[in-house]
């Protein structure tokens, strides 16, 4: 079934209510953090829990505090610091040709999408959350938890990876194309991480249970 501009206002409503009242505070989320900061905490959160990623931020970034730093890193040590966050050499590899490339491109980004998406390390999401806080544009930071989210209030979808799921990646654009771009992609993770949660969502005090799709299906009986 076709998801209503009323259901999708409901849902970006409350949730920045939400966040609003219970957003979580981290380092990357700060208004002075730079878009280096931001797009470096999107990489290492893609296998980190945020509060870890959090603690760990401030050593990653005294060690190298922008691209420049980055791309003149030794790559041994830089897999090496690392290492706490659980992050597999490969990424750490990955990591380090990216800031490579960066530094061929006279530390210019790309201003194309698809561009970006092929340089190292940007997949899908990271590229996102780069059209998100440097292009300013209305990208989600769709992952496994604002897939959840939105795949229990709206819907399923058919697809198991979240990457080729038309369904799912457009109802994402959806709901993050709204004057606040940023607030409402960190209201749906923060909804995900402390009250839609993976095992035990808290629907009984979930201020958006009576649209919810899943809620009607399994506990409103
Ligand atoms: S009612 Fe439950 S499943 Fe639905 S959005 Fe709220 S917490 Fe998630």
């Amino acid at each position: 079934m076709a998801i209503t501009d009323k259901k999708l206002k409901f849902f970006q409503t409350k949730l920045l209510e939400w966040f609003e009242a219970n957003g979580r505070d981290f380092l990357w989320r700060n208004k002075t953090s730079s878009n280096y900061v931001k797009i470096i905490s999107e990489v290492l959160l893609q296998r980190t829990k945020a509060e870890t990623v959090n603690m760990f931020l401030p050593t990653f970034i005294n060690s190298y505090p922008d691209w420049i730093s980055l791309g003149n890193a030794s790559e041994v040590k830089l897999i090496n610091i690392l290492k706490p966050l659980g992050l597999s050499n490969q990424r750490g590899k990955r990591l380090y040709k990216l800031a490579q490339d960066l530094k061929s491109r006279n530390w210019e980004f790309p201003k194309n999408r698809s561009l970006v998406e092929e340089m190292p390390m940007m997949g899908q999401y990271i590229t996102n959350s780069f059209e998100l806080f440097i292009l300013k544009r209305p990208s989600p930071l769709l992952d496994v938890n604002m897939a959840r989210v939105l795949e229990r209030f709206f819907g399923p979808r058919k697809l198991s990876d979240i990457r080729y799921d038309p369904y799912l990646n457009e109802l994402a654009k959806r709901v993050v194309d709204h004057k606040k771009i940023i607030y409402i992609n960190w209201a749906v993770l923060d909804f995900a991480s402390l009250v839609c949660t993976a095992r035990l969502p808290i629907c009984e005090k979930c201020l958006i249970f009576k649209h919810c799709k899943y809620y009607s299906e399994t506990k409103s009986r």
